[in-house]
């Protein structure tokens, strides 16, 4: 039996005919830069996310950087974000000019620890960004408490959380705004690089949307130097259609976590992601535990199931930021998880068989 991390393959076949239509579309209307496509995929993101302003972009990473640059984040500022995540989360604050400041993760739930964000605080601190990782929801109460006590942005990077929800609210609406990929593998998924910024500031996405668009919001009036960061139409007309499967894939993912939690239950030395009260946690990735993680991963691969890791390495201790000198007591819970957190595959095409086999693995392999 072979189970991959995910299968776009088997997701493509179960709506081939919608896409082939709509991109046959694009291509007879030659449709390819924005145009009518990227703009029905901004109206119908935004209307998803309480009526808010969508700006589509070229990536999730370009997502981040516009937005900061929107926020006038520069040289001398500072932006608080969290140890655990993909690289693109702080690169661009650094990208901007600015120096990323790292917090812990809260043991739990491995989102930004709220209690540790206040005595990093500093007059140049200008944001702080909290990452939904994995699908769930940071402790945005707490967050946005903090950024409003010191009149700091909000900025949050909803990479991997399309959908999930901090009580009522939808991610990336309770901040100044909320950055989100496309990219294939993420729970909203094109077939090439995608991003998307939503706000309910209109004067903030103006100027984002004119940062991403060679400094200009009407053709040959440069206000500022900006950078060329778009959507194709082929890729929006995707996204559009799968919108009208994304509520059906969600449900699916999480009735799959819920097998999981069920199928594993009896594995002692495997821990199980905890899901923060009250909150919709998305599963774009079932992130367990094991202190025997690299004999278990090794052990799971030879019997054909593909599994990964988010992170190996936390941020603050990757080769970028030598220079920080961070040590591994600065961030104890980042760097105990990095060594003992793997994923298993889950996606909504994953089969009950399937399921029961990787469990089969992981509780065989328990030791
Ligand atoms: C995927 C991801 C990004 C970057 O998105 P791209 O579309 O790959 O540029 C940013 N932040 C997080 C947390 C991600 O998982």
């Amino acid at each position: 039996v072979k189970v991959p991390f995910v299968d776009l393959t088997a997701q493509y076949l179960s709506i081939k005919e919608e896409i082939d239509r709509e991109i046959g579309n694009v291509l007879m209307e030659s449709a390819f830069i924005r145009g009518k496509y990227v703009e029905k995929f901004e109206k119908e993101f935004g209307m998803l996310h309480g009526d808010l302003g969508c700006l589509s972009c070229a990536s999730g990473t370009d997502a981040l950087y516009i937005s900061l640059k929107a926020l006038d984040v520069g040289i001398g500022d500072e932006v608080i974000t969290t140890a655990m995540s993909w690289i693109s989360t702080s690169q661009t604050i650094s990208q901007t000019g600015a120096q990323p400041v790292f917090i812990d993760v809260d043991p739990r739930y491995f989102t930004i620890d709220p209690g540790q964000i206040e005595e990093k605080i500093t007059e140049n601190t200008k944001a702080i960004i909290p990452v939904h990782l994995y699908g769930q929801p940071a402790d945005m109460t707490a967050i946005l408490k903090i950024a409003n006590k010191y009149g700091i942005y909000v900025l949050e990077d909803c990479a991997q959380a399309h959908f999930s929800r901090y009580r009522k609210d939808v991610v990336g609406s309770m901040g100044i705004a909320g950055t989100f990929s496309f990219y294939p593998g993420k729970n909203l998924g094109a077939y090439g690089d995608a991003g998307a910024i939503i706000s309910g500031d209109l004067d903030f996405l103006s100027r984002a949307r004119m940062f991403a668009n060679h400094g200009s919001l009407n053709k040959h009036k440069h206000e500022i130097e900006g950078i060329n960061s778009r959507m194709d139409g082929i890729q929006a007309a995707i996204l559009s259609t799968k919108l009208k499967h994304i509520e059906n894939w969600t449900v699916r993912r999480i009735a799959l976590s819920e097998n999981y939690r069920e199928l594993l239950s009896q594995s002692v030395n495997v821990k199980l992601p905890l899901v923060r009260q009250n909150c919709r946690h998305v599963f774009h990735l079932f992130v367990i535990r094991s202190t025997n993680r690299d004999i278990l991963i090794k052990k799971l691969r030879a019997r054909g199931i593909a599994c990964q890791i988010h992170y190996p390495v936390a941020l603050p201790f990757l080769k970028p930021y030598k220079n920080m000198d961070h040590k591994p007591e600065e961030f104890p819970v980042a760097h105990r998880i990095q060594s003992e957190i793997l994923s298993l595959p889950l996606y909504p095409e994953l089969t009950p068989d399937m399921q029961q086999y990787v469990a089969e693995c992981v509780n065989e392999c328990d030791f």
